[in-house]
């Protein structure tokens, strides 16, 4: 049997819109063989998640255009009746979404939903069903598989619910295995088990896999071939390897550049200026122009196409290939060869001086705090116990720096967030904000103090009123909680803080839909930064951003707390992000504080077993 799983050939996906023809997947090959992962990156909006859906065939629709050939197993699969499409999907393509939720069915144990896909593809009776349903779950490395099987979705966690849609996209065995962003939402030591348990089963019965993802770290760790996609076209395509010691394309380039780190530690993090053409109005030439540190005079104007470097190359298995005129001699050899700016690759800008030095002052001090929430039971809801999600940590956060709060999910570290601003009145502990203690505060004394400490959410879409403009979002913190301030100040201070966030004026009279999710994300902060606070609480506030846009917010970040002096308390699970940014780190595991101390320390010499375990489930990427 030939080795190749999947051949993907000038595949194109267009919508109809309102605006003209979007041209989502614009021209994209590439082959996957059995047991190997091919992995797609490139930002949101570049077509990854529009490919795998064309793959699966689940994009039918009235306007929908689909053209190209898809093989599966030598096969063309594309053109075949809805029946026969159907069969193929779920027994032979499968595929992972990023969001286990959404896809498991609520009112059916997870029983029901993996035998049904059994029963449906595989013809075997329920026992049958049954039978092979635990075996599976068994091997998705759930300890009491029965106790799954016959157990509902909301009752599991986020990993488990990942390790559910992974044993139903293979109970059937399926030939190729389509993975859309299958860990994104979940935690390094999660990821690494989901991970490892997709390269086992992939080894074992000779899945190929299509891995969709924006974290580069996973895709070096995991990928056998990478394919970076950038407005509906491959511009580079390697093995893994390959791609990462010697990445090509000036977008690849860029996007490896502003992934944060220990490395990028005191400078700013690499960013790609401006975003993704819209698929309805692509550029005429290179689509990267605009862009593009290395952009030359001819570029705009002819289109290069996705060639190998080496001429005697004819299989990318083991070659490079790339969409860009600065490979194409004839092109480099002409006159339109001449650089448009003087390129500014290479070049890490150093963080602009403080305005004031970090200091050893105290700015908020938690002593004992806990968050218990009580379980209540029976009919007349008495109190039986408490769930203890934060039981009696102690922190510190100094003047103009950043701590940390780092563990997984479901550890405390939002609860702990929110009990410190009051958002959840705490179980018992202290919260002293420049040695006050506002935890015994009434409503109006409150409201000053949260003037000074402010939060910035991880979902910037959901935390913003979609019926106001952005002028009002902001101007109603600030009538809030500074209600000396007249109109005029207040104007003035939303102008000042969408300058500061580098959105500008014209921000103001649009509404929360019209901006990207980064730009959402710098009106979340301007909201935070419009009464001027001391203390800025961040709940994985990058967490949900593109890794390009990720570097423009976290360099934002960096600039306000420099400029004034701002401390954060910096809660994520991303460890990258918080080597990069944080001066203390403080490590939660199941509501205590199991370690804390300064980055260097904690990262280089971890002492307790729960933060090695931690640091050790983090995908290294190459130095
Ligand atoms: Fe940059 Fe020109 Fe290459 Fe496009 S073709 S990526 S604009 S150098």
């Amino acid at each position: 049997m030939s080795s190749q799983v999947l051949e993907v050939k000038n595949l194109k996906t267009y919508f109809k819109t309102g605006e003209g023809l979007a041209r989502a997947v614009d021209g994209v090959s590439f082959k996957i063989e059995r047991s190997s992962t091919f992995a797609l990156v490139g930002e949101s909006g570049c077509g990854k998640s529009v490919t795998a859906l064309s793959i699966i065939q689940l994009l039918s629709a009235s306007g929908v255009e689909t053209h190209g050939d898809i093989f599966l197993n030598g096969s063309e699969i594309s053109n075949l009746p809805e029946a026969e499409k159907r069969h193929i999907r779920g027994n032979r393509i499968s595929m992972i979404f990023q969001e286990p939720m959404t896809s498991l069915n609520p009112v059916f144990t997870i029983g029901n939903q993996i035998t049904e896909a059994l029963t449906l593809h595989q013809g075997l009776n329920k026992a049958e069903a049954k039978n092979a349903a635990i075996s599976m779950l068994s091997q998705v490395k759930f300890t009491d598989p029965e106790a799954i099987f016959n157990d509902y979705p909301h009752r599991l966690s986020g990993g488990m619910r990942q390790r559910v849609m992974i044993a139903m996209a293979l109970c059937c065995k399926p030939d190729l295995l389509i993975a859309d962003e299958p860990t994104t939402a979940l935690d390094v030591t999660i990821q690494k088990d989901i991970m490892g348990l997709m390269n086992e089963l992939k080894s074992e019965l000779g899945t190929a896999v299509l891995l969709i993802t924006h974290n580069l770290a996973l895709v070096y760790n995991n990928a056998d071939t990478v394919g970076v996609m950038y407005a509906g076209r491959l511009v580079e395509l390697a093995p893994a390897r390959l791609l990462f010691s010697n990445p090509q394309h000036p977008y690849t380039i860029k996007l490896m550049r502003s992934i944060p780190g220990a490395a990028r530690r005191g400078h700013l993090l690499d960013t790609i200026k401006g975003a993704v053409p819209a698929a309805t109005s692509y550029p005429k030439g290179c689509r990267f122009s605009g862009r593009c540190p290395r952009e030359m005079e001819g570029c705009a104007a002819t289109e290069p196409a996705l060639t190998t470097k080496k001429s005697t190359a004819n299989d990318y298995g083991s070659k490079q290939f790339v969409a860009c005129h600065l490979y194409d001699l004839a092109f480099m050899s002409g006159a339109k060869a001449r650089p448009l700016r003087a390129a500014a690759d290479g070049e890490s800008k150093a963080l602009p001086t403080k305005a004031a030095a970090p200091g050893s002052e105290t700015i908020v001090k938690i002593s004992n705090l806990k968050t218990w929430y009580p379980i209540r039971k029976g009919i007349f809801k008495k109190i039986r116990g408490y769930v203890r999600a934060v039981d009696g940590i102690d922190l510190t956060v100094r003047s103009g720096q950043t701590l940390a709060l780092v563990g997984e999910s479901g550890c405390g570290k939002t609860s702990a967030g929110k009990t410190i601003l009051q958002l959840i009145k705490p179980a018992g502990g202290s919260v002293c904000f420049r040695g006050q203690e506002i935890t015994a505060m009434g409503t109006r004394e409150l409201k000053q103090i949260r003037a000074k400490m402010q939060i910035i959410f991880q979902d910037p879409y959901s935390s913003l009123n979609p019926r106001l403009m952005v002028k009002d979002i902001i101007e109603e913190g600030i009538r809030s909680l500074l209600p000396g301030l007249n109109k005029v100040e207040r104007q003035r201070r939303v102008a000042e803080v969408l300058d500061l966030v580098g959105l500008g004026p014209k921000a103001m009279s649009r509404y929360p839909h019209e901006f990207s999710g980064g730009q959402r994300q710098r009106i979340g902060i301007a909201r935070a930064l419009a009464v001027r606070p001391e203390f800025i609480i961040c709940d994985e506030a990058v967490s949900a951003l593109d890794v390009s846009v990720q570097a423009q917010i976290l360099n934002l970040l960096k600039i306000i707390q420099d400029k004034f002096g701002i401390s954060y308390l910096f809660i994520t699970h991303d460890l990258g992000v918080v080597e990069y940014i944080a001066d203390e780190v403080a490590v939660m595991y199941n509501g205590k504080i199991v370690e804390r101390g300064a980055v260097e320390d904690i990262f280089n010499r971890p002492t307790h077993e729960y933060t090695k375990k931690l640091l050790s489930a983090v995908p290294a990427l190459p130095e």
